[in-house]
């Protein structure tokens, strides 16, 4: 939904006005340059040193390899890190903006930015625009291109101001320029062209990558073990050597895990977003089918897949210790009336079977939950970090923060 709105400010002077919608080729505002050439001729000169500085500021974020190590440091050294929140003035407006839109459009819950320009008596509102996978082009970069064009078109002072939306903080690497440091740059050519701040608001930390990160992909079961069982790094690696096909993390890793982990049983879902089909962990289960006859082996597979499916039930529990979802399956199994043509000493195969499966899956899940938090943990201090070093140069034309919904 490509959609452009105006309407009176609701503290506008003017009159109220009707409220309308129009498509966005449908402009017919005159082009205004409305800075005035003392204030353009003053602006240049600051600008170019705004500029080097700002560039300098935001050189290390265009380097990935050098800013990961940075935040796994900064995640290492277990000095704080959170969120910046938006001030209240600019959130009230922000939640007000948001209202709006989600009242006059249906948003689908995933990547999406829109965008606000306040007028002195109106309010221009355009969006939502969603990524194109196709030409991977992020919804940053459409709301960028439609303020542009609106600040060439419409008629901005410097008493007018930029909100734009994105539900997940700007990337910070992609194939082209990434959309933080697109924002950084287009928040300070607004500024020093049209004179107007802009101020952008995100719901969700995504770091570099989203949760497509993939930093924490060796943090396995048998690592976490490990890594639970040493007192420090040394103790850790000595233990890594004794476990066969197991290679130790570096120190930073470990040190980031470690922090992470917390002392007593854990609880954790046994459905996550990422990692492989819960199914997929049962697979040897068919193991004791093989050498039986071609018609025995055929009704021990289909028993098998009915006790899998079966089981699908104790998946949508809450969470619970690794324990706990290892007792509900001994439970479960135990209980489970198999076919009259499963004699009892297959019966007992199948149930040990499916216990020890399970116990991968539940392995397999607990992994997956720890690697979803560190992965959480990271991109939380990639935006607090980066916006920290924003902050340095932009405090004057650009506010940036995250805004709970
Ligand atoms: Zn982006």
């Amino acid at each position: 939904m490509d959609s452009l709105s105006k309407r009176p400010r609701p503290d506008g002077c003017e009159e109220p006005q009707q409220y309308g919608k129009k498509c966005f080729p449908d402009r017919t505002t005159q082009p205004v340059s409305l800075i005035s050439t003392f204030t353009c001729a003053k602006k240049e000169t600051s600008n170019l040193s705004d500029t080097t500085e700002i560039l300098e500021q935001m050189s290390s974020w265009t380097d990935t390899p050098n800013s990961v190590r940075k935040v796994l440091e900064h995640l290492k050294s277990k000095q704080a890190a959170g969120d910046i929140i938006l001030e209240d003035s600019i959130r009230g407006k922000f939640l007000s903006f948001h209202r709006d839109i989600t009242d006059e459009c249906s948003i689908e819950d995933k990547q999406h930015s829109w965008g606000v320009i306040e007028k002195q008596e109106e309010v221009i509102m355009y969006g939502p625009y969603y990524p194109n996978h196709n030409n991977r082009e992020h919804s940053e970069d459409v709301v960028i291109r439609q303020t542009q064009e609106l600040l060439e078109s419409e008629d901005v002072s410097e008493d007018s101001k930029v909100f734009i939306f994105t539900l997940n903080s700007p990337c910070l690497v992609r194939n082209t320029n990434p959309c933080m440091l697109n924002l950084v740059q287009k928040a300070h050519e607004w500024w020093s062209v049209y004179g107007v701040k802009t101020h952008v608001g995100f719901n969700r930390s995504w770091g570099f990558k989203g949760s497509k990160e993939s930093l924490f992909r060796d943090v396995s079961w048998s690592q976490v073990e490990c890594i639970n069982q040493s007192a420090d790094y040394k103790s850790y690696c000595e233990a890594a050597e004794r476990i066969p096909e197991l290679h130790p993390l570096c120190e930073t890793m470990f040190s980031v895990t470690k922090h992470l982990l917390k002392p007593g049983p854990e609880s954790f879902p046994l459905i996550t977003e990422q990692g492989p089909d819960w199914k997929s962990y049962f697979r040897d289960m068919h193991c004791v089918a093989a050498c039986k006859p071609e018609e025995e082996k055929k009704l021990l597979m289909g028993e098998v897949s009915l006790l899998v499916e079966t089981a699908r039930v104790l998946l949508s529990e809450e969470s619970n210790s690794l324990e706990g979802h290892l007792e509900k399956a001994r439970a479960f199994v135990l209980k489970y009336a198999f076919s009259s043509h499963v004699c009892d000493a297959l019966q007992a195969d199948l149930r040990r079977a499916f216990e020890e499966s399970w116990m991968k899956m539940v392995r397999g899940k607990y992994a997956e939950f720890v690697r979803e938090n560190l992965t959480e943990d990271f991109n939380q201090c990639t935006v607090w970090l980066c916006i920290k070093d924003i902050q340095k140069v932009a405090e004057k034309f650009l506010k940036i923060g995250k805004l709970p919904l």
